[in-house]
């Protein structure tokens, strides 16, 4: 195994996208004005007192962002006329903006955000009876370079901040306003690599759960990383964090490493050991997301290897039919195999489930909007 900080090893050089994992990913370059979208309470009372203003009004501004969802100063009606004048003229209130919105047929919609630099990211807003899933992306790109993977194929351009993470959030519920059912559940399964993101991550998740904003649950926010033990550790030292979902993906080190290289600096050994490792609550789980290519990972050895993983640590198991896309060269399981799968696993006692792909219709994949977007202009 090699170890963290020493570069990317030699033979992960001829992948389509050379990962770089290794080091940080570049910033978003700050504006000539500041913006109000995405500052926690301290940087809005910075602001404030920045501006010559009481510092209650730091206050009001949280309550209009983060209650309200307020897109514009002058919907502020909690502050007076002189001082949304004021803002207009001297803070930028940017959030995320629709470029694209694709509905699919299963009642999800997948987006394409524009962020203030142009950057393009999406995010997927799945309505269920009783409940919506919000699907958020991490990164411009990815770093990662999973070679199944439409997003890693793009390589990074750079980190988003906290307030372009939350502000998905903020964006995708201003936009289904009417078809948004509480609870509101949050995965990072967009673009990018939230353990390559964590500073920023972990700030929009500050941002999301705050009681007297956006007010979701810590439990109800998962993020999924492709196993990078170095974050996995850092995120298990939080007092309060998300839950944590790793995509697995395959069952030996020659495959895992042929999709995912990752797991040459990392392997199953030492990916297995974090995640024993990882402090769990009482009732919490790990989620283990497979994708099932054809061929690839998806041999009933395949389903054996994996149950002996799953059991090694609280776990749940999500198989992920691959959703096909242009240039992959994958193709998704069969129906029957899916079927003989969940049998083997679910007769070894383990919880598993089987996430349809919603949007498949729309490009459904994390990643596949902005790329076949980009290709057709
Ligand atoms: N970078 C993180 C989170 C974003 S990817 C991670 O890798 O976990 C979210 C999930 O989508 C991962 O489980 C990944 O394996 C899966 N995925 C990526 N491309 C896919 C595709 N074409 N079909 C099905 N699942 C895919
Ligand atoms: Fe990045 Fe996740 Fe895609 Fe891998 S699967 S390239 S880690 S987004």
């Amino acid at each position: 195994m090699v170890g963290r900080g020493q570069g990317v090893p030699e033979n992960l050089q001829d992948l389509p996208v050379t990962p770089t994992w290794d080091r940080p990913a570049p910033e978003l370059a700050q504006g000539p004005r500041p913006n109000a979208a995405g500052m926690d309470l301290a940087a809005l009372r910075t602001l404030v007192a920045s501006l010559g203003e009481s510092p209650f009004r730091a206050a009001q501004l949280h309550q209009g962002l983060y209650q309200h969802r307020w897109t514009a100063w002058e919907q502020f009606s909690n502050l007076s006329k002189p001082l949304r004048a004021r803002l207009q003229a001297e803070v930028a209130l940017a959030w995320p903006e629709l470029v694209e919105s694709v509905h699919s047929e299963d009642g999800s919609t997948k987006h394409a955000f524009r962020m203030a630099d142009g950057s393009l990211v999406e995010g997927v807003h799945m309505p269920y009876e009783n409940r919506t899933t919000l699907c958020l992306s991490s990164q411009v790109g990815c770093a990662m370079g999973c070679t199944f993977c439409a997003t890693g194929l793009m390589g990074i351009k750079r980190n988003l901040t906290a307030g372009e993470i939350a502000g998905q959030v903020v964006t995708m519920l201003n936009a289904h306003r009417h078809q948004a059912p509480a609870p509101v559940n949050i995965v990072f399964m967009g673009m990018g690599e939230p353990l390559h993101n964590l500073d920023h991550v972990m700030a929009a998740f500050a941002l999301m759960t705050d009681p007297k904003g956006l007010a979701i649950p810590p439990w109800r926010i998962t993020l999924s990383t492709s196993g990078l033990v170095s974050g996995i550790q850092r995120l298990g030292a939080y007092a309060k964090r998300p839950r944590l979902a790793l995509s697995l993906n395959a069952t030996t080190d020659g495959y895992r490493s042929s999709i995912m290289p990752v797991n040459k600096v990392w392997n199953l050994e030492a990916l297995a050991a974090a995640l024993k490792a990882f402090p769990l609550e009482s009732n919490e789980r790990i989620t283990l997301e497979y994708v099932l290519l054809k061929g690839v990972t998806d041999s009933l050895d395949d389903g054996r290897r994996l149950a002996a993983f799953a059991q090694k640590f609280p776990s749940k198991i999500n198989l992920i039919p691959f959703n096909p896309h242009e240039g992959s060269g994958f193709e998704p399981p069969t129906e029957g195999r899916i079927t003989e799968l969940c049998g083997l696993l679910a007769g070894r006692n383990l919880t598993v489930s089987v996430r349809r792909s919603r949007g498949q219709d729309v490009a459904g994949a994390c990643g596949q909007l902005v790329r076949e977007g980009r290709k057709a202009t």
